[in-house]
């Protein structure tokens, strides 16, 4: 049998099969639900300058994709940026979960915290999986969260935040720009998860529609809506944007404590500001704001 070409539609076809047919896709609610609609993918090369202006922005410490793969893959000294892609995929919640928690108004609803929980472990599953269909064709990959070396730190003007970001990634692959409360608005809305892996294939990169950061928030675009800022229950979003310390201190305490107590669940989720808003599940228009 002839073996399949690796591009960019085998690619995103993994994606979108693992997404559909993998029973890691739940809530594990009685409902039998699934945490994910279709996905959206994106591809950024290697050598894309974006990644090394990440690293003058955010710090030393923020990994390259080059960086990434040398660390993974020790052995390979000479590979060049430019034959690395990041693949980045963004994984919108559903419909349901987020009308629930559209109308949660302090802590996160049940759902959320579930698509926090379980939706994250299905989307580390999912970058098992595209590392093993890749390697199967014998292209070398690397999910950069899975791996050992991937870490949080403490220092620099954006901490705390780690040396590799999927959000930042999906930026480069052309998949949304951040809003004022620093999520990623992606064309499927903000109430999302994304991933990504590094792997040794040149595929050509995603169109970027946009040049600015914030280009999707009708805040920094058009001077209006700032509709994330009521829904934070900590005031950690305001007009000068979002307060990670504040941010962090509600979610890891006490959201985390909470849906432990609630649930069994020990998850650091609230994410009020990504609903209820009106890039929850799009790109806004500015008579929305
Ligand atoms: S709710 Fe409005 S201000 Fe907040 S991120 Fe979305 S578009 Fe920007
Ligand atoms: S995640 Fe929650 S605490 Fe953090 S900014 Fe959003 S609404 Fe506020």
């Amino acid at each position: 049998m002839d073996k399949p070409k690796i591009d960019h539609a085998w690619i995103t076809a993994a994606i979108e099969d693992v997404v559909a047919t993998s029973k890691e896709n739940t809530l594990n609610l009685p409902t039998g639900e699934k945490a994910f609609d279709a996905p959206l993918v994106g591809f950024a090369n290697g050598a894309d300058p974006l990644f090394e202006h990440y690293v003058i922005h955010i710090g030393d410490f923020y990994l390259t994709p080059v960086e990434i793969f040398k660390k993974a893959f020790p052995q390979e000294t000479d590979v060049d940026p430019v034959e690395l892609t990041v693949i980045s995929w963004v994984l919108p919640s559903t419909t349901r979960t987020r009308k629930e928690q559209a109308v949660a108004v302090k802590r996160p609803c049940e759902r959320w915290i579930m698509v926090r929980h379980y939706g994250e472990l299905f989307n580390e599953s999912l970058r098992r999986s595209l590392v093993a269909r890749l390697s199967d064709a014998g292209i070398q990959a690397v999910a950069p969260m899975l791996e050992a070396f991937w870490s949080h730190s403490d220092t620099g003007p954006y901490a705390p935040c780690s040396n590799w970001s999927e959000r930042h990634a999906a930026y480069a692959a052309g998949l949304g720009t951040f809003g004022l409360c620093d999520g990623l608005i992606t064309p499927v809305g903000k109430a999302m998860r994304t991933g990504s892996v590094v792997a040794r294939i040149a595929i050509p990169p995603s169109k970027r529609p946009y040049t600015d950061h914030h280009a999707y928030c009708l805040f920094y675009s058009h001077g209006t809506c700032g509709k994330c800022i009521p829904r934070c229950p900590v005031k950690a979003i305001s007009e000068s944007g979002h307060d990670k310390q504040t941010c962090m201190r509600y979610t890891m305490y006490k959201m985390k404590a909470y849906s432990h107590d609630t649930y069994d669940i020990a998850v650091s989720a609230c994410g009020l500001c990504q609903t209820g808003i009106p890039c929850m599940a799009h790109i806004p228009h500015p008579d929305e704001g």
